[in-house]
């Protein structure tokens, strides 16, 4: 059975590209890309929703912030477009590639992702964070800090007018705290961890 292996960019910046796939080769792992550029097809999916929408649409793509301002906060002047995370559309690529060859390692920044993955069960297909990839295999490497994540807050600048950027858990408090927002169109970024998924729980 071969064992595919598609790694988050945050696990290939902070560890190393080529160390990595030396490690992975080592315990039978084949490093696995994706041809589509799933970046611009999901900011173009937020683009038609925010064409659709009457006020902000929120950024779905980090699980933990949309769940937790929909839990703390539940504003009536945010719509939670269903919009799947960058790495699950890169799942699905894949999957769909490699199904019936072997089994499918999706290796994600955070323990939100990997259950977010698992949970919509895409057949020998495993989502799970570096952290508990690499105890499981047994690979001890040490990580550099990232000044900034390889997918940096700004996602929608410079494509949308009107994009607040809430890059931490502190702002998004802040701003979902005010008692009155007018209701108008614009994005909402959301990013739970501190300046984006460099600072992960997986990583
Ligand atoms: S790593 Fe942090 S910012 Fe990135 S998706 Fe997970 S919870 Fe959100």
């Amino acid at each position: 059975m071969r064992k595919f292996i598609w790694l988050n960019p945050v696990v290939n910046e902070m560890y190393g590209k080529e160390t990595l796939e030396k490690h992975l080769a080592e315990k039978g792992y084949e490093p696995v890309f994706c041809r589509e550029d799933h970046i611009a097809a999901v900011k173009e999916k937020y683009r038609s929703a925010l064409d659709k929408a009457h006020t902000y649409v929120a950024d779905v793509r980090c699980p933990m912030a949309a769940d937790y301002i929909k839990e703390v906060y539940s504003p009536d002047f945010l719509e939670f477009p269903p919009i799947e995370p960058i790495l699950l559309h890169c799942a699905r690529e894949l999957h769909e590639r490699l199904s019936c060859q072997g089994v499918l390692w999706i290796i994600t920044p955070c323990k939100a992702l990997a259950d977010m993955g698992n949970n919509i069960g895409l057949p020998e297909t495993r989502f799970c964070t570096w952290k508990e990839f690499a105890r499981l295999e047994n690979i001890q490497l040490r990580g550099k800090a990232l000044d900034e994540s390889p997918i940096p807050p700004g996602f929608f600048l410079g494509h949308e007018e009107q994009a607040v950027v809430l890059d931490n858990r502190e702002k998004i408090d802040f701003y979902f705290s005010e008692p009155s927002r007018k209701a108008k169109k614009g994005m909402v970024e959301l990013l739970y961890c501190s300046g984006g998924c460099h600072h992960g729980d997986g990583v």
